[in-house]
């Protein structure tokens, strides 16, 4: 069969794309762009937000439209959630839930065997080669995600999550580390450790309530065990909460090879009034002490935060209050969110919605600001040497470049005419000097 996949949301689902992406091709099946026609075509869906739940629904229609008797999946935290409310789509054919993707292949295998005999569809083409893992994890990659966490029990007020995902659910050292090694055999270089909540990793190892009480410990001796694969040269960390971050955890998280000074911490917002109402549990003074740990134990680290404007009841002031913090905190990207009302969350209920307008308004305004601090903190590597590892020649302007990050998660590009094969640069780390940007966002790198 031919097989598309459509991932929408976080990075635990791009991870857990890959995952049921490998399951089909190690059942003999072939991997299609989800432009593609498809005999099944898999929606890895999000349910985020209400904007999210349309989207998932959008993709659904598309798929079905694309191919009438293909096999349409809804996979995901959309599923949780429309079970739990009992709602159907008469173009889905298979609901996956979170806990049933490991079972994805058995389960399209079973749907299909039942269309087939009721008439009312055939598969148009089968086949596909056998590959194996590795050829799944080469196909485009240098760099890998490794979800080592499931479920979240903070409950921000704007947030569904911790109803769909279920329980903290964190995988063991041992099944992590055999992952990990399964990917640098792939040829893998970068590994980016996720979870829902990365934070609370090993706390359902424990009797302990919170991630508070841990202090970070199972984390670090997680990404301790991690730094010990070969062919592994960079471990990046996905989103941290903040208040993980104390002089002892960061001293040791420094003192582990291969992690990259990267951090990204979610803010939401710099106002200590907005945070409370978003039951964010850190002040913006605390989130700044945070900052300034980090900026201790790593040089000019790359510090990325997630904001959300139009919050329920957010103020001109305290959206006022946000920009100035962010400008204060130094940040080297924002991903700005206008906040989306997401049925079945506290803030759904609050009083004081915002209009869709004004949300733009402060969403334009923030997205200024964030490339504007984009390009003060890329100002630090102008005229510096930067490892980049490369990933792929893509075209800028009409021009082809070769182009990577480096660990600081900063885009750098190389002229791909400059070098004699440029595509087997792809998945190399090489030194290149930094002299200036390609366009917005991009540094343009030299060889020497
Ligand atoms: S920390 Fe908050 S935003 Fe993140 S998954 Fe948990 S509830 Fe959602």
């Amino acid at each position: 069969m031919r097989v598309g996949f459509l991932t929408l949301g976080c990075k635990v689902n791009s991870y857990e794309t890959e995952k049921m992406k490998a399951q089909f091709e190690e059942a003999g099946h072939t991997i299609v762009a989800f432009t593609e026609q498809a005999d099944v075509y898999v929606i890895n869906t999000c349910t985020v937000t209400n904007i999210a739940d349309r989207k998932s629904r959008k993709m659904l229609h598309r798929a079905r439209r694309a191919n009438p008797k293909a096999i349409v999946v809804a996979a995901g935290c959309y599923v949780d959630s429309a079970k739990k409310k009992g709602e159907v789509d008469e173009v889905i054919d298979l609901f996956i839930t979170n806990a049933e993707k490991p079972r994805l292949v058995e389960k399209v295998l079973a749907a299909k065997e039942q269309k087939d005999a009721s008439g009312l569809r055939e598969i148009t083409e089968s086949g596909g080669g056998n590959q194996s893992m590795e050829q799944v994890l080469d196909r485009k990659h240098t760099r890998a995600y490794l979800k080592v966490q499931d479920g979240c029990n903070q409950y921000c007020t704007y947030c569904i999550i911790p109803y769909v995902r279920g329980p903290l659910k964190s995988k063991t050292e041992e099944e992590a580390a055999g992952e990990v090694e399964a990917l640098a055999a792939a040829g893998i270089h970068e590994v980016v450790v996720t979870g829902i909540h990365l934070s609370s990793y090993g706390v359902d190892f424990t009797e302990k309530k919170s991630f508070l009480e841990l202090e970070g410990k199972p984390l670090l001796l997680l990404l301790k065990r991690i730094a010990q694969t070969d062919g592994i040269d960079r471990i990046r960390l996905g989103s941290l909460e903040p208040r993980i971050i104390t002089e002892e955890f960061t001293k040791e998280l420094s003192e582990i090879p291969k992690i990259c000074p990267h951090f990204h911490l979610s803010l939401q917002s710099g106002c200590d009034e907005t945070l409370s109402r978003m039951n964010r549990h850190y002040t913006a003074k605390e989130y700044l002490d945070k900052l300034a740990i980090l900026r201790k134990y790593f040089d000019y680290p790359a510090i990325t935060t997630d904001i959300i404007v139009g919050f329920p009841q957010e103020t001109e002031e305290e959206f006022y209050t946000t920009l100035s913090f962010a400008k204060k905190a130094g940040f080297a990207k924002i991903h700005v969110f206008k906040y989306s009302r997401r049925q079945g969350t506290m803030a759904d209920a609050m009083e004081g919605q915002l209009e869709e307008g004004i949300k733009a308004e402060r969403s334009d305004i923030l997205l200024n600001t964030g490339k504007d601090l984009e390009k003060i903190y890329q100002k630090n590597f102008l005229e510096k040497e930067e490892d980049v590892l490369f990933e792929e020649i893509t075209e800028i302007q009409g021009k082809n470049y070769l182009v990577g990050y480096n660990e600081r998660y900063v885009r750098i590009g190389v002229p791909a005419a400059e070098l004699e094969n440029a595509e087997k640069m792809c998945n190399t780390t090489c030194r290149v000097h930094i002299s200036g940007w390609i366009t917005d966002g991009i540094l343009h790198g030299k060889w020497f």
